[in-house]
């Protein structure tokens, strides 16, 4: 093949008059029009006096633009490079920057914060706005609808993704054709996607979740999805009788339950609902199946990897865990200090390898030496185990492990009895300085919508279920969790809130 990601995503779609994106203005965007649309776009980029493996950073609003720009780049062989729509300017800055761009895309609205930046990098600076007024669109829109892939082979780079920056500064994945590829495939197979399928699509396309995970599987399988700026209830609900699918995050779930509107004969119809990027609420799983007699299936991913696991179409979606590793993809579970393999159930460190696996980070030599292993596994960062019956259970993240006065704390453990409580919606643990214990455990709860918190008779619950070593030293009561757009608890950030509470005064 000529160009595999471009032949095997996009181009097996020409000349199909079938419906690809359905818009909220009520347009619809066939599979044909879009790739008109792509190779107008391709022609344009061949203008800027690009080569193939030149990366693209782009931030601009979702769109169908730039989905089209993604396939404008895989048919041209540029690096697509999507950004993430909240950067301030300073943070576009060091991505600019890091990334060492020579295109750079944006709205008109940010055009001007932009452009000495993209001057300061030699880079060409070029706006896309969807109504065609932008410069990129306004060239290709008087161009032909027609494009040669330029030849491309699997192990060449085809995205940069930035990841998501929960436990630190965000790094740059180097993810190849073949990655987006594998995963792609397997999903559609895993998940039972087809041409008739209309997934709605809510989710922003600048991360893992929205663009390589729902946007590619409905191109691999030639379907269609409504495509919503954001997840604005009112508009989720009104589109929902014409899906059939739908992927989001934990707070898409809560979200939904937290209207009445929402009913089982709305979601009746549909055949599957998908969580992922953050861990979903046993609490949640059961009120959505008790609500609409779905059954959410709940899959583990990352930026580095696409997706790992993923519960069974058909068998049991159990709750609490991420399923099983999807087929061509190995898992192991590892003493994080030793690196030695650990004997199944235990708790360690949870390593993948497979097709789907980054080719390491950009610019960053020795992060990607010590986490992707010369053996082809990488170290996810994740903490979790193997059950009995093989479902992988993810028990946090490895930098938020808590060791107090020598013992191993790992949060969910003391989370999971922190959401059983009276009253209590969810709880975060985090470890906090301590001056005898290295850290000690800091629990923090978010009541149910209506109710007050009683923390010294939780105190004591959690103390007759919990090892003492375990025990929180304090739990504090707050409205919300610090939470990314993805849904995502911010833990840094609560650590930053709270790391001189046992230290100073
Ligand atoms: P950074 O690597 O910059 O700290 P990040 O890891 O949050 O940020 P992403 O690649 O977007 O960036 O997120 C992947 C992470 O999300 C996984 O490593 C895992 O911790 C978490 N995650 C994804 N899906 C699930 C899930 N179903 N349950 C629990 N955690 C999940
Ligand atoms: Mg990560």
């Amino acid at each position: 093949m000529a160009n595999p990601l471009y032949d095997r995503l996009f181009g097996i779609h020409a000349g199909k008059d079938t419906p690809f994106l359905y818009l909220p203005d009520g347009q619809t965007l066939t599979h044909a029009a879009f790739l008109d649309m792509t190779a107008q776009i391709a022609n344009a980029l061949t203008g800027y006096e690009l080569e193939p493996g030149d990366r693209v950073a782009v931030q601009v609003e979702k769109s169908p633009e730039m989905l089209a720009l993604y396939a404008a780049c895989a048919q041209t062989g540029l690096i697509f490079l999507p950004l993430n729509t909240a950067y301030t300017t300073t943070e576009l800055r060091y991505f600019i920057e890091n990334s060492g761009a020579e295109l750079v895309v944006c709205d008109a609205a940010k055009e001007q914060d932009l452009t000495p930046i993209a001057a300061a990098q030699n880079a060409r600076l070029e706006t896309l706005n969807a109504d065609g007024t932008g410069s990129l669109m306004r060239r290709a829109l008087g161009m032909l609808p027609a494009f040669e892939p330029v030849k491309r082979t699997e192990d060449d780079l085809a995205a940069f993704l930035y990841t998501s920056g929960t436990t630190g500064r965000s790094k740059g994945a180097m993810l190849t054709q073949a990655n987006l590829l594998s995963n792609a495939q397997t999903l559609v197979q895993e998940w039972h996607f087809t041409k008739d399928d209309v997934l709605l699509h809510a989710l922003p396309i600048f991360h893992t979740h929205g663009l390589f995970v729902a946007t590619n599987v409905v191109l691999a399988s030639g379907g269609s999805m409504i495509f919503l700026p954001k997840f604005d209830l009112d508009e989720v609900l009104r589109w929902m009788p014409k899906a059939t699918s739908m992927m989001g995050v934990p707070t898409f779930y809560t979200r939904l339950l937290g209207d009445e509107r929402f009913t089982g004969d709305l979601s009746r119809h549909m055949r599957l609902f998908i969580s992922g990027s953050a861990p979903l609420l046993a609490e949640t799983h059961e009120r959505f199946e008790a609500r609409t007699g779905h059954r959410i299936l709940e899959r583990y991913g990352m930026t580095e990897t696409n997706m790992n696991t993923s519960n069974p179409y058909d068998g049991e979606r159990r709750a609490g865990t991420v399923g099983f590793p999807l087929p061509g993809i190995e898992l192991k579970v590892t003493d994080p200090e030793t690196g030695a393999d650990l004997p199944q159930g235990e708790i360690g460190m949870i390593e993948v390898r497979g097709p789907n696996v980054f080719s390491g980070y950009w610019q960053m030599p020795e992060k990607t030496a010590a986490e992707l292993r010369e053996d082809g596994f990488f170290i996810t960062g994740d903490l979790g185990r193997v059950d009995e019956d093989g479902y992988v259970h993810i028990v946090g993240r490895g930098k938020d492990l808590i060791i107090s006065g020598g013992y191993n704390i790992y949060p969910k453990e003391v989370e999971l009895v922190l959401d059983d409580q009276p009253g209590v919606l969810e709880s975060a643990v985090i470890g906090v300085p301590h001056p005898d214990f290295g850290e000690t455990v800091l629990g923090i709860l978010v009541p149910k919508p209506g109710e007050a918190l009683d923390p010294d008779s939780i105190l004591t619950n959690v103390q007759n279920v919990l090892a003492r070593f375990k025990h929180p030293r304090k739990l504090i009561v707050v409205d919300e969790l610090p939470r990314n757009t993805m849904g995502k608890v911010q833990k840094n950030a609560l650590r930053e809130t709270y790391e001189s509470l046992f230290t100073k005064g």
